[in-house]
């Protein structure tokens, strides 16, 4: 749970100085109490002559998202935040907690940016507010100097996004506060795909389309995929760069061989792929140079290791995915001729054949 607390806020405030006028405090509350997920937005005045808004908590609020939950009904195939709401805590507020607008204070709240998708709403209307980067949206003071408003956020795509927004007053007694970036986070529907990098450069990071991880290029993959890397013929289990594919190289009888697997490490015809190796003994500055086969029932592609090689042997593997990035390299190493593995039952025989 996210909560900035407002008696911390009187605090901080009283022990800043005359300058600090309580009653300049604006406190906006973008919270989800069902959910005991609650972001706290303050709003107060600085010091200065003319006065600034400023807006506390923004580290945290960057820090953690708010979870967007699917909706349905008007939002069917979007996610909303449950029970969101930006609201002034006021004077006779339950907590006694003490939140005036400044007199004469026109304050408003002015989107500077928000990621695609991202869109906020007034929940009694579900009238879209802040569509667009520098829109305001002003509040409505009561007599007391006081305002209630809610607002919902939106996404039409699941995901991580960030809004930065930042508070206004129009009537000029308070100049601009600093942007704050709020984020809120889709939580996973029945049918959502988030897309991650496989290498996880950015922790468990989600992003709502296939792309390219900023961080290391590889392609990002479906968030359910890369959960398994063992090995399935006991031999060396790689990923792909491309994030989309895994392979195994083993070696058997004096035969290496490369097993291919998609991303959710389910077995894939070794047809659809370009391979080349070098061998050579470790020490040895003799390489050959070999072309791989396709097996019979196509699980796997073959070479013959050249008996008179000896070991450790090493192999290099050239492998073609016929996505575009050109060959991608695979190291293996053996100490010495494995033996058949005993669980190797489904395995197509283990004649290679040249195509
Ligand atoms: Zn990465
Ligand atoms: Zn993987």
């Amino acid at each position: 749970m996210i909560f900035w607390g407002f008696e911390r806020a009187a605090r901080k405030l009283r022990s800043a100085g005359p300058g600090w006028a309580l009653g300049a405090l604006l406190c906006l509350v973008l919270a989800s109490a069902a959910r005991g997920h609650e972001i706290v937005l303050r709003v107060g005045r600085d010091n200065a002559e003319r006065g600034r808004l400023v807006v506390a908590g923004v580290g945290q609020a960057r820090a953690v998202c708010a979870p967007l939950y699917p909706g349905d009904d008007e939002f069917l195939g979007k996610w909303m935040h449950d029970q969101p709401q930006i609201g002034l805590v006021r004077e006779d507020d339950f907590f006694g907690r003490v939140c005036r607008v400044l007199p004469g204070s026109l304050i408003g709240l002015r989107r500077v940016s928000a990621g695609a998708g991202l869109g906020f709403a007034e929940p009694s209307t579900f009238r879209p507010i802040l569509t667009r980067d520098g829109e305001i949206y002003w509040f409505i003071v009561d007599e007391r100097g006081g305002f209630d408003i809610t607002l919902l956020a939106t996404a039409d795509r699941a995901g991580e996004h960030a809004a930065t927004l930042q508070f206004v007053d129009l009537a000029g007694l308070q100049s601009e506060s600093a942007p704050v970036t709020v984020c809120f986070r889709t939580t996973a529907g029945p049918d959502v795909v988030v897309y991650v990098c496989p290498m996880r450069c950015e922790g468990e990071k989600t992003y709502a389309a296939a792309g390219r991880c900023p961080v290391c290029g590889m392609g990002l993959a479906d968030s359910r995929a890369h959960m398994d890397h063992e090995p399935k013929h006991g031999g060396t289990f790689f990923m792909a760069p491309d994030g989309r594919h895994h392979l195994e190289g083993t070696l058997e009888r004096g035969e290496f061989r490369v097993f291919f697997y998609d991303e959710f490490t389910r077995p894939v015809s070794a047809r659809g792929f370009g391979a080349r190796a070098e061998i050579w003994r470790v020490g040895s500055d003799v390489i050959r140079p070999v072309g791989l086969w396709v097996a019979p029932g196509d699980a796997f592609q073959i070479v013959a290791a050249p008996s008179e090689i000896g070991f450790p042997l090493r192999v290099k593997l050239f492998v073609d995915f016929h996505d575009g990035a050109g060959e991608q390299v695979f190291d293996f190493e053996f100490e010495g001729p494995a033996l058949p593995a005993a669980t190797n039952q489904g395995s197509p025989d283990t004649k290679a054949r040249r195509h």
